[in-house]
């Protein structure tokens, strides 16, 4: 494809990063199921592990199928490079590491998905990286939580499970105030309704388990690059020092603004090894080349939903970034694509149902429900359902679920694609059962 035109997001989201087999004439990717690439020579041999000559050497560190998923995510975002992992968790992970090390710090959103919240306050604590999370809400709180040794500022687009959208334009300026990267989640709004780049993020990760593979049957995590930060800045020697694990290379002199994804694949993949599978990079490629579609229909469905369940008398509120009622809606507006007039909120939304006891109500609705799916995921094609209180968040006192936004009546819902009539159905007659 030439590079001259600049092509929309369909397009790129179809072509992307991908040509015709030029061996086989094969128009869809291959799937390169091998570990490893013969070496022309000894001395091409030498040049790809003195990184001076681009190539295939072990499928740990690239793979073609893989590095097609890489480029054409990079694409989607507007960013300059990327790199693919196993999970979500493992490309927080990476990015992470890629930047961090014992005695840091980083400055992250309180309303993260749980796991994430795991992931730093557990996992990279145990590590001697310390997190302090902070209300995202006013964006001072990030700027009041930094320290001299802090390295990341951290956010989520759109918070799982609070649905709670982040300036982040705002919490950018903070982070560059302060020379340093802010790294967004941009799971949950997906790169068709936000590009987190154009607000001023360095890096973003997806778990790509959910909207971009989109159809619940694939664990994936990529990074993406924007290639603007300046990495020279003094905070990150790591970066601009000889690299002790890759025999000197000085990734940020050496590939500029692609330096950073470098050192994520060289180093950190290389040496931790949370790469991601051929078959699974093709899969969710597979998804990819309908994410627009989906996005519009999965935006267009849970607006629908969200307009329905307000004027509801059993439901006690919604809430949906694409309601112009919600607290949410000028940012939504700033920062995400707009469809049919107004902006796109994606597919998650949640609500509280009235009842005397409305513990006990969501977890009847739930059990109600006929095809609404009940389990752990979101951004499937399926409608998804659950109960916070009961499940993810079930150890929890009151004061707790609180303190963590989640409601006891709280039933989050994953809009699917399916007709938007029978979802209602499904929900109203649920809902009739929860409260009878
Ligand atoms: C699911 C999820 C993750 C973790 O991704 P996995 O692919 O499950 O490892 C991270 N962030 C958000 C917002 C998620 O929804």
């Amino acid at each position: 494809m030439t590079q001259d035109r600049n092509y929309g997001f369909g397009t790129r989201a179809i072509h992307a990063g991908a040509v015709p087999d030029p061996v086989t004439g094969a128009r869809a990717t291959p799937i390169h199921q091998t570990t490893s690439f013969v070496f022309d020579s000894a001395e091409h041999a030498a040049s790809l592990f003195n990184l001076q000559t681009f190539g295939n050497v072990y499928s740990r560190i690239s793979n073609p199928t893989v590095a097609v998923l890489e480029e054409r995510v990079a694409a989607l975002e507007g960013g300059r490079a990327a790199l693919a992992c196993s999970t979500g968790m493992a490309a927080q992970m990476t990015a992470l590491l890629a930047i961090l090390k014992t005695g840091d710090h980083i400055v992250a959103a309180s309303t993260l998905y749980g796991g994430t919240v795991g992931q730093l306050g557990v996992g990279f604590a145990r590590l001697g990286i310390e997190t302090t999370f902070v209300d995202p809400a006013d964006t001072e709180n990030f700027r009041r939580a930094i320290r001299p040794n802090t390295r990341a500022l951290y956010g989520e687009t759109i918070g799982n499970p609070l649905v709670n959208v982040l300036d982040i334009e705002a919490v950018a300026k903070v982070a560059h105030d302060h020379g340093l990267p802010l790294v967004i989640d941009n799971t949950v709004a997906s790169p068709y309704v936000c590009n987190p780049f154009a607000f001023g993020a360095d890096i973003v990760v997806h778990s790509a388990t959910k909207y971009l593979g989109g159809h619940g049957t694939t664990m994936a995590g990529v990074i993406v690059e924007s290639g603007k930060f300046n990495w020279a800045n003094g905070n990150f020697p790591e970066l601009t020092e000889p690299s002790a694990a890759y025999h000197g290379v000085k990734f940020y002199e050496t590939f500029g603004d692609f330096g950073y994804t470098m050192k994520a694949r060289m180093e950190v993949n290389r040496s931790f090894g949370a790469t991601l599978a051929p078959m699974s990079a093709w899969l969710i490629l597979q998804g990819i080349e309908t994410l627009h579609l989906r996005m519009q229909a999965h935006s267009r469905n849970a607006l629908a939903v969200a307009r329905h369940l307000q004027q509801h008398p059993q439901v006690a509120w919604v809430n949906y970034p694409g309601l112009p009622e919600s607290p949410y809606f000028a940012l939504a507006q700033k920062q995400f694509r707009s469809l049919d007039g107004g902006p796109m909120g994606s597919g998650i939304l949640t609500f509280g149902i009235k009842a005397t006891d409305p513990a006990k109500a969501g977890e009847r609705f739930i059990d109600a429900c006929e095809f609404l799916s009940h389990l752990a995921n979101i951004g499937d094609a399926k409608t998804l359902v659950i109960h916070p209180a009961s499940t993810t968040h079930r150890q929890l006192s009151e004061a707790e679920l609180a303190k963590a936004g989640v409601s006891a009546d709280m039933v989050r819902l994953s809009v699917g694609i399916e007709d938007v009539e029978d979802i209602l159905w499904d929900i109203d007659q649920a809902l009739n059962k929860a409260v009878a």
